[in-house]
């Protein structure tokens, strides 16, 4: 028989697992297992629709026999099976998710930690075998196979009998060391332990034929031996365990082994709601954005659960696309097991539940904000860009439950706040909300424009995020305060002398603020004199609905090419350069030309942006300079 060679990544993965050094070896049952059980689910789905599985859910079992004598332990399931194709290509490939995660993510990670953290799947078997034997025959084929491999070498695949449909896995055990006493794995009260602790709540008997000693019939002091099936596991699941008697260590183990992720949740929503819609929800927010959260490949949805009985694995309507980052599962009593999807999709049942399930996540993380901010942060870190999303995706119906939600930068606050802290700090005779966009803080912290409203003691909340600015727009307003971008035109700081002073001098100035717009050409819309810069000579502005960040946004996007700010080139009439403008006016207009350029130019990139022609710049500059 022909031996097959590993992909390469598996023979890393296999080689990591021989030659293992983590000491929780007893983890791979528990893999073994819920391979078992999710095969299991996989016929148990067929079964719904298809009369001619001929099983129903009790019917279903996971079975494990140790043998000391041969130093076997073997695990099977009456499940879906693999045809001969799916045995070599399952198990002579990572093919899973999870492993493909681990290796992304942990390419120089130290590999124990990891393994231990973290699912590794069917190749965990070989941490404490020497030899996997794979029997399987799949749903609908009259053929089964046998899979076989001693570990890097490779493995060889031949046809084999076996009646049933279902996989069984028969390891040979490693012989014992100094270090690990691999025998234990044999014993039945090691077997029980280890299933108890990792895979109580499997909704399939995991059964074994356990030896008990019973008083012989009709004696009163004779004993025999007999054989005796044990179910293993309570089959309750997590969900429905009183939550006073659940450890955090349950809920975690759970939820990394179920929604398979490395770090344990930053919070566990578990809870059960009776009346209008009756369900226990077992939901979970993860410490960090899967790694393809912000791509079309990720898949929102909990399980769905009726009466304990898986009957959908990612149910998109039960989540909100701004909650899409949540895990878990629902468990209701008043769906139908048979309930095909489509009509799931439109039942008022799981409508109603969604519902109270939005409900239920916003408040708690409301309440996360208010009693445990530190944890909160870090949840809107990782996932804040979905909530801000959410504020102004489906034309904004979910800005004012979601306002709340949001945390800033500010420029006078250390941390992260909320829009309500923001208000409620606001001066005296502060009408609106001051904000400015920019790639960092510290570089929003350098606009000339900030500093000015700075100056005059107002806060600025500084969005560094290219959805920020988009969210405030769709918002419009909190708490009646409108939000105004420092940057542009709105800003309305001045008293009614100063304004009618500036408007006067915009006036009086009008035909060589035109010399200077002209110079300029398309790039600006209009030159004008300000007086809200403090020290800086110029800035750029913007008017209407784009501002200037924001066209850089919509620019970088494939159909947002046309997007174009209107945008205005303030001068500081308080500056000296000024005086000097008018006075090149009169005298010099070639030299005004000049200095609209460089003052231009001087404004983009204050403002965090590029110069079209910085050979142009450099010559004027230059030029002034040897004048
Ligand atoms: P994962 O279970 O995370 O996908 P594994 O390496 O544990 O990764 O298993 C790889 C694949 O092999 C599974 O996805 C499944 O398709 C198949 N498989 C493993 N064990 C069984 C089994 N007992 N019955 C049917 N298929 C199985």
């Amino acid at each position: 028989m022909r031996t097959k060679q590993f992909k390469a990544e598996s023979k890393k993965l296999l080689d990591l697992m021989i030659n293992s050094i983590y000491t929780h070896k007893e983890i791979f049952l528990r893999e073994l297992i819920s391979n078992a059980s999710d095969a299991v689910d996989k016929l148990y789905f067929r079964s719904l629709t298809d009369q001619n599985v001929g099983m129903s859910h009790g019917d279903f079992e996971i079975r494990i026999t140790p043998d000391k004598e041969k130093r076997t332990l073997t695990i099977s399931d009456n499940g879906i099976g693999m045809t001969k194709d799916e045995l070599e290509s399952n198990l002579g490939t990572i093919a899973k998710s999870g492993s493909l995660a681990f290796k992304q993510e942990n390419a120089d990670a130290k590999d124990i930690d990891v393994i231990g953290q973290f699912g590794v799947g069917f190749y965990s078997a070989f941490m404490v075998s020497d030899c996997v034997t794979v029997e399987s025959r799949a749903y609908g084929e009259n053929e089964a196979y046998r899979w076989q491999s001693k570990g890097v070498e490779g493995y060889t695949v031949e046809e084999c009998d076996k009646p049933d449909v279902g996989t069984t896995i028969t390891l040979h055990i490693k012989d014992d060391t100094d270090e690990e006493k691999y025998s234990q794995f044999l014993e039945e009260y090691t077997i029980k332990t280890i299933v108890k602790k990792y895979s109580d709540y499997v909704r399939y008997p995991i059964k074994m034929t356990v030896e008990k000693r019973r008083l012989k019939e009709g004696t009163e002091d004779e004993y025999e031996t007999v054989k005796e099936d044990e179910t293993l596991n309570s089959m309750i699941p997590l969900w429905k365990k009183n939550k006073k008697e659940i450890k955090p260590e349950e809920y975690e183990a759970f939820y990394k082994d179920k929604f398979m992720d490395y770090e344990k949740p930053l919070k566990v929503i578990h809870y059960k709601t009776e009346g209008q819609a009756t369900y226990d929800a077992l939901l979970f927010i993860p410490s960090h954005a899967p790694f393809d959260y912000y791509t079309k490949e990720y898949e929102k949805g909990l399980q769905l659960y009726s009466k304990g009985v898986l009957i959908m694995d990612k149910c998109k309507d039960l989540l909100p696309d701004h909650f899409s980052f949540v895990k878990g599962l629902v468990d209701s009593e008043d769906l139908s097991l048979n309930i095909s999807r489509e009509v799931l999709q439109h039942d008022h049942q799981l409508k109603l539940i969604a519902k109270t399930i939005e409900k239920k996540i916003d408040s708690e993380l409301k309440k996360m904000l208010e009693t445990d901010r530190e944890t909160y942060e870090k949840f809107f870190e990782a996932f804040g860009m979905q909530i801000k999303f959410g504020v102004y995706s489906d034309y904004g119906i979910h800005k004012d439950s979601l306002k709340d939600l949001l945390l800033f930068h500010s420029s006078s606050e250390k941390k992260p706040v909320t829009l309500k802290e923001y208000v409620s700090r606001m001066k005296d005779g502060q009408k609106d909300i001051y904000y400015a966009a920019g790639e960092t803080t510290d570089k929003i912290d350098m606009l000339p424009q900030v500093d000015s409203v700075k100056d005059k003691g107002y806060e600025i909340l500084y969005l560094t995020d290219y959805v920020d600015e988009f969210a405030l727009r769709a918002l419009n307003e909190y708490d009646e305060k409108t939000f105004v971008n420092v940057c542009t035109e709105e800003v309305d700081l001045g008293t009614e002398e100063e304004k009618e002073a500036l408007k006067k001098e915009n006036e009086d100035n009008a035909d060589m603020l035109k010399e200077m717009k002209d110079a300029l050409g398309e790039n600006v819309h209009e030159v004008r004199f300000t007086d809200k810069l403090k020290d800086h000579p110029v800035c750029l502005s913007s008017e209407g609905a784009i501002s200037l960040e924001m066209q850089k946004v919509l620019n970088s996007m494939p159909n947002g090419k046309d997007a174009k700010a209107t945008v205005v080139l303030e001068i500081n009439s308080n500056h000296p350069i000024a005086e000097k403008l008018k006075s090149l006016y009169k005298d010099d207009k070639d030299g005004l030309h000049d200095y609209a350029k460089i003052l231009y130019a001087q404004a983009r990139l204050i403002g965090g942006m590029s110069v079209d022609d910085p050979v142009e710049l450099s010559n004027l500059v230059c030029n002034l300079m040897t004048k």
